[in-house]
């Protein structure tokens, strides 16, 4: 049916209709007062979110842009770098790493398991002359739906001196990432996940202590060189021409997370995160991520008797709902609902139910109709 397209999938995720709104309007001139007040604006409110004094930078590029250019202004050609990789992201900030000629040391899980904080803290400590100059790590890994235990890497790598760089691109906007209590050096996110707005804005906080590191940094760069965007961001402005219609577009979504709350909007992704587990568990569907490393954004489902591709094409044909699929190795092995933004109880249910009746259309043995909307109708009542 038209007009009814619902996504389920960890980016692009549903923007509410008073955000497309208000980027329906014509541009502006960004070197103009107006312009800039709604700049400050933004900057201010994305700080709140980020948990942040640090300066936040705003750049036109998807997530993969500003996670390249956290990499690239803080290091040097042949510097060292740890990059922990247990999934799609992870792996591709060591691609990143290599392009650039830095020395990457590759810190492993299989996919649909966390990163262990141990390994990372063996290879530090090992690193007597600290020549480890970052530990690049994936909060929320999306391909597997696996969250990573951030803090406790981040402790041992305060504990060495290296910085830090996070990929927050599915826990930014969906659960606690206190950058300043943490103090995180760069924390890298984007527009279409946690922040209910469309592609084309990439969100970069950066510390004190990886200003010092850019001081030094050899590697070449000039449209992602951070400093430019700071310097003007001083002035509630941009070096190039920002995605004028997109910050007009964050501009709204951002009051619509302070009206939430910090609070609120962590909790409610938890909240989905449980009750969708709860539903697949409920219907026979197997989990790709253990308990304890759910991602708060996605779950993943290896489902057994069933094509998940085949439950991917049903949902979209029958419900008009969009689930997504596995990557690379897990390609028709998995199916992963995005519960991640602009999302209510509501649409889980929904996605819930229609998952339901697609499993039930397709024959999958010892599903129980009515199974998985009662488990997740349970998270929700707190019973
Ligand atoms: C979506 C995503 C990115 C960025 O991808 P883009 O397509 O460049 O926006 C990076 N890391 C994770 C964990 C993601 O989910």
């Amino acid at each position: 049916m038209d007009d009814k397209l619902m996504l389920m999938i960890p980016g692009p995720t549903p923007v509410p209709e008073r955000v497309l709104q208000a980027m329906a309007k014509h541009p502006i001139g960004h070197r103009s007062a107006d312009f800039s007040a709604i700049f400050a604006e933004v900057t201010a409110n994305l700080k709140w979110l980020h948990q942040t004094e640090n300066d936040l930078l705003i750049l036109a590029a998807s997530g993969t842009g500003v996670m390249e250019a956290g990499i690239i202004n803080f290091l040097s050609p042949g510097d060292k770098v740890i990059v922990g990789s247990n999934g799609k992201f992870g792996e591709r900030w060591a691609e990143v790493t290599d392009a650039y000629g830095l020395n990457t040391q590759r810190v492993t899980s299989d996919w649909g398991k966390p990163l262990d904080p141990e390994l990372i803290r063996v290879a530090l400590e090992a690193d007597t002359n600290k020549e480890i100059k970052a530990v690049i790590v994936t909060h929320s890994e999306t391909s597997t739906g696996v969250i990573n235990d951030l803090e406790t890497i981040n402790k041992h790598v305060k504990a060495h001196g290296a910085l830090i760089i996070v990929d927050t691109v599915t826990s930014l906007g969906a659960c606690n990432v206190p950058v300043d209590a943490w103090g995180l050096d760069v924390v890298a996110s984007g527009s279409q996940k946690g922040y209910m707005i469309p592609p084309g804005l990439g969100f970069v906080s950066v510390s004190a202590k990886a200003w010092e590191a850019y001081k030094t940094a050899k590697l070449p760069r000039y449209y992602f060189d951070l400093g430019m965007y700071r310097k003007n961001a001083a002035k509630d402005t941009t070096p190039f021409t920002p995605a004028i219609n997109l910050i007009f577009a964050m501009q709204s979504a951002l009051q619509m997370m302070r009206k939430e709350g910090l609070e609120a909007i962590f909790a409610r992704h938890d909240r989905h995160s449980r009750a969708t587990r709860a539903a697949m568990k409920a219907l026979g569907m197997p989990l790709y991520a253990p308990e304890g490393n759910a991602s708060p954004a996605i779950t993943a489902v290896m489902p057994t008797g069933v094509d998940a591709e085949q439950v991917r094409s049903v949902m979209k044909k029958k419900f008009d709902i969009v689930l997504a699929g596995g990557q690379d190795a897990l390609k028709g092995k998995i199916f992963r609902i995005g519960h991640l933004g602009f999302v209510s109880d509501r649409d889980i249910l929904t996605a819930i139910a229609a998952i339901e009746a697609t499993l039930l259309e397709l024959g999958a043995v010892g599903v129980t109709p009515g199974a998985g909307v009662a488990a997740a109708a349970a998270v929700f009542s707190g019973k």
